[in-house]
């Protein structure tokens, strides 16, 4: 594995149960170039505070985080967001408007004009999809109307890819809605079709998993909880063959040997080599794209021209009591409309219990994004006056806080852009011709934690499936 974010540990523990299943033990070594395990799920213990870095969950709409929970024996830790998160706020006008949760709440709601309102409502009867790939905007006008692209769908957006609407592709982005138009005809019948699904499913047995829309979950102590789990797992040199986990090591190069491959690295300035039968790119995919350059010179162009989005995080703590209004909620968002220099704020330590001590609380800002990199480049000094005029004039706070911390992401988020279908499709046709290479991050099928786990697992199985026919051919 080159890269041990959670792609990587986790495909390194999903390939290992695998070969076990077929009777083979799998010796394994996840390079890091960082001298500690986890990539983006990277939480910061400070004054009682449990700050991320990073993602601060997964949702458990899809199993297999849950799963891989279970599997590696965490699910003690595991902490369910309160139920005050599944309240969310969006900027409107320079207010904070309650995101409506049902069909009454919505036809009250400011959030959306009254023609705002009776265009969303006729969804139904949006045009169908043209020829071609939509972007993510142009799709949502459609369907949905301008406002509703405004105003729902773009603070999403903001909040999952901090992304530019009017550049991601729908197809590549939210796959999952295009399937519900293609299927059903529009998305109010597709999720109709969905809610029925789910009754019957209730009814036929108890619920594995929460199910479309799901709950936010995470870790007792923060989310680097998982890969601390999956890098113990993975131990040094000694746990079940291979090196372990190997930090402070970043791969250069690979290149093909008589026996399978090799890939270059360095340690501290000092060249280092590691033989392998299987290599998988677990890293981003601009990394990928300049280890492949000998080995699948076809891969590089697709892999280098996946865009990033930098993202900057800045936490701040106050006491309770310096922040007047109810912190009632997930936090806010804010559609690009509003031009404001943030793209939202968390309020933590409302959506987890342990996030800050007694009479603290914990906020979190995202700067930056797609439409915004300028914002997210700034120095510290400008970011953070930035984010504490936004909560004065959003939030009503303005009191020093007691905790300031910026954590930056130069490219921290892959942006599935129009065209990111074909360029995965290229970089995998690439690959598939060199056997023995594989890809697996955040930057191809889905870039939430739960789509890590999902591939993660998948390329595990691929892996020892490959190792094993390979090992039935050398040893019939
Ligand atoms: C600010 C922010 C907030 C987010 N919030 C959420 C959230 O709330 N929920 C959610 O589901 N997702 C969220 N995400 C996305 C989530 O963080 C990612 O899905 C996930 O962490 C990606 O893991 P990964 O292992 O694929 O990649 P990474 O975490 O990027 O790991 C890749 C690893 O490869 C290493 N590497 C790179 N090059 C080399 C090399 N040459 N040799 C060796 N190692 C190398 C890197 O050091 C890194 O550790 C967020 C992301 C960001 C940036």
């Amino acid at each position: 594995m080159i890269g041990g974010g959670v792609s990587g540990l986790a495909t390194a523990f999903r390939a290992r149960e695998a070969a076990a299943a077929l009777g083979h033990t799998l010796a394994v070594t996840v390079l890091e170039a960082a001298s500690r395990p986890g990539g983006k799920m990277r939480t910061d213990l400070a004054d009682g505070l449990v700050i991320e870095e990073g993602p601060n969950g997964f949702l458990d709409s899809k199993p297999d985080p849950l799963l891989l929970t279970q599997a590696i024996g965490l699910e003690s830790r595991l902490l369910r967001s309160s139920d005050a998160a599944r309240k969310r706020f969006v900027c409107r006008d320079g207010r904070l408007v309650r995101l409506p949760e049902t069909p009454g709440a919505f036809l009250r709601s400011p959030l959306l004009s009254g023609r705002g309102k009776v265009r969303l409502l006729g969804e139904p009867f949006a045009p169908p999809a043209p020829p071609g790939e939509e972007t993510l905007s142009e799709f949502a006008e459609r369907r949905l109307g301008a406002e509703a692209r405004d105003y729902l769908i773009d603070p999403m957006v903001s909040g999952i890819y901090a992304g530019d609407p009017a550049r991601l592709s729908v197809a590549a982005a939210f796959p999952r809605v295009v399937e519900l138009e293609r299927e059903h005809g529009g998305l109010f019948r597709g999720m109709v079709a969905v809610m029925r699904q789910r009754r019957r499913e209730r009814r036929q047995g108890p619920k594995s998993y929460a199910g479309p829309g799901g709950t936010l979950q995470s870790y007792r102590g923060g989310v680097a909880t998982l890969p601390a789990a999956l890098a113990a797992s993975i131990g040094g040199p000694r746990a079940g063959g291979g090196d372990g986990l190997v930090l402070s090591t970043a791969a250069t190069g690979i290149r093909r040997t008589a026996t399978g491959w090799e890939v270059m690295a360095e340690t501290d300035g000092a060249a280092r080599t590691f033989p392998a039968d299987a290599v998988v790119l677990s890293c981003p995919a601009y990394d990928a794209a300049r280890l492949l350059r000998i080995a699948a010179p076809g891969a590089v162009e697709p892999l280098g021209g996946i865009p990033y989005a930098p993202v900057a995080v800045v936490a701040t703590a106050f006491a309770r009591d310096e922040v007047a209004r109810p912190l009632d909620g997930f936090g806010f968002l804010i559609p690009g409309t509003e031009r404001r220099p943030i793209l939202g704020t968390l309020w933590d330590s409302s959506v987890f219990e342990d996030r800050a001590p007694p009479g603290m609380v914990l906020l979190r800002s995202m700067a930056g994004g797609a439409r915004r990199p300028d914002v997210a480049e700034m120095p510290d000094s400008d970011l953070v006056a930035i984010v504490r005029a936004q909560l004065a004039d959003l939030m009503g706070i303005r009191a020093a806080p007691r905790l300031v911390r910026v954590y930056r992401w130069d490219r921290g988020i892959p942006q599935y852009d129009l065209g990111h279908l074909g360029r995965v499709a290229a970089a995998e046709a690439a690959l598939a011709r060199e056997p023995g290479l594989f890809l697996c991050h955040n930057a191809y099928r889905g870039i939430a934690l739960a789509d890590c786990c999902r591939e993660a697992a998948a390329t595990g199985r691929n892996v020892a499936s490959f190792l094993f026919a390979q090992t039935q051919e050398a040893h019939p």
